[in-house]
């Protein structure tokens, strides 16, 4: 790929908008004025004439030309590990709202209780309308976002909006997309916000892929299940089951009718683990009522260390076959990221 168009807003445009490659991050969103997001898309609401590339530099899909990310070093198949092992919310009500063992509703309650986070960049539940990011500074309303919203939600507009807002210290939680675009961001020439020292805390969550919106809500309404949707669940293999809780109860639909609603741009995607965060968190395969989670930084540990200490988290080892499913697991998709890229 790339790039006839240069790497400003007109290479965002054709290489990546137009191609049906964006992922929705949201990361250009609210950072250049003239994107915007709505009901599940980025839209672009008018022509950039500026010769400076900042949405393009901070998109997680585009990359530069003629270049090969060096994203993973050989053996390291999850990206860096400072350590890896289960954990749990301790407070049963938290684990009741959560999708699973709600290590991350807890470390963003804790974090803002203790005013290591400011405010966290997090996701809501969209109901009838596309999920979206926002920013939320009282600790009690953490939970109210709990859960994993399987289509992409724009969420790093969120962000962008409270960095205007002259917000530090600011937790954010995303897909493994967005934990790129906020790498591109620290690191972009055209980004002068210093989004380093803001940005106290990446919680990263494990993603094989997201779903289009407006593809999975048109599947739901001609299957005859009807939104507001509560809960979504993709259970661990060998399941291969989509799950949606609507007002009717549960309904469930081989992932394989699914899979058409997979956003392309996904396909491209390497990281299945969120290696761009501090912490990441995913499911234990076979013991859903805890997360996996990867302590990649120094910040995350002490954060993680604090949270155990105060009795946030209840800890414990990662059995050693699910680490390496997981490895396999991440495997994979980096294989068919490649793969993708490659044949484009
Ligand atoms: C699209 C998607 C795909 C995933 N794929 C996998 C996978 O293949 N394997 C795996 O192990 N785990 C996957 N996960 C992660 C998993 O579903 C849980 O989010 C994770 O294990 C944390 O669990 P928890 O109980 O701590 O979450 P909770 O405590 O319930 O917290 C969940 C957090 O996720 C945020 N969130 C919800 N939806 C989104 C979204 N669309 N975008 C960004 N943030 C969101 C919420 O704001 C909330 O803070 C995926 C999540 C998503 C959103």
């Amino acid at each position: 790929m790339m790039s006839e168009t240069g790497t400003g807003q007109r290479a965002l445009i054709d290489e990546i908008i137009n191609q049906d490659l964006c992922v929705r991050c949201g990361a250009c969103v609210g950072f250049c004025p003239y994107f915007s997001y709505f009901d599940g898309q980025v839209v672009v609401l008018d022509r950039c004439q500026a010769s400076a590339d900042r949405c393009f530099q901070v998109c997680p899909v585009a990359r530069e030309q003629g270049t090969r990310e060096p994203r993973i070093r050989e053996g390291s198949e999850i990206g860096p590990i400072e350590r890896v092992f289960m954990a749990r919310a301790m407070n049963s009500d938290i684990r009741e709202v959560a999708q699973y063992g709600g290590v991350v509703t807890a470390l963003v309650t804790y974090a803002l209780e203790q005013g290591l986070m400011e405010s966290a960049v997090l996701t809501d539940r969209g109901d009838l309308f596309s999920p979206e990011g926002r920013e939320v500074q009282d600790k009690s309303a953490v939970r109210q976002f709990s859960g994993s919203r399987y289509t992409a939600s724009g969420g790093l507009a969120a962000l962008n909006r409270a960095v205007k807002q002259g917000r530090r210290k600011i937790g954010v939680v995303g897909l493994p997309c967005q934990m790129s675009a906020l790498a591109k961001m620290a690191e972009s020439t055209e980004d002068p916000r210093d989004l380093d020292d803001r940005i106290t805390m990446k919680l990263g969550l494990f993603c094989t892929w997201a779903l289009d919106f407006r593809k999975l809500v048109e599947f739901l309404k001609k299957q005859g299940v009807k939104g507001p949707y509560v809960k979504f669940d993709i259970p661990p293999p060998p399941a291969e089951i989509f799950q949606v809780e609507s007002e009717e109860g549960w309904t469930e639909f081989p992932l394989s009718e699914i899979r058409p609603s997979i956003q392309k741009g996904c396909l491209l995607c390497e990281d299945m683990t969120a290696e761009k965060s501090d912490i990441s968190v995913g499911v234990v395969e076979g013991q859903q009522q805890w997360n996996t989670v990867i302590v990649r930084t120094q910040r995350g540990a002490e954060l993680l260390d604090k949270a155990s200490q105060d009795g946030w988290l209840e800890t414990g080892p990662l059995p050693p076959e699910n680490l390496e499913h997981l490895k396999d697991a991440a495997r994979g998709k980096r294989e068919r990221g490649r793969r993708v890229r490659d044949d484009q």
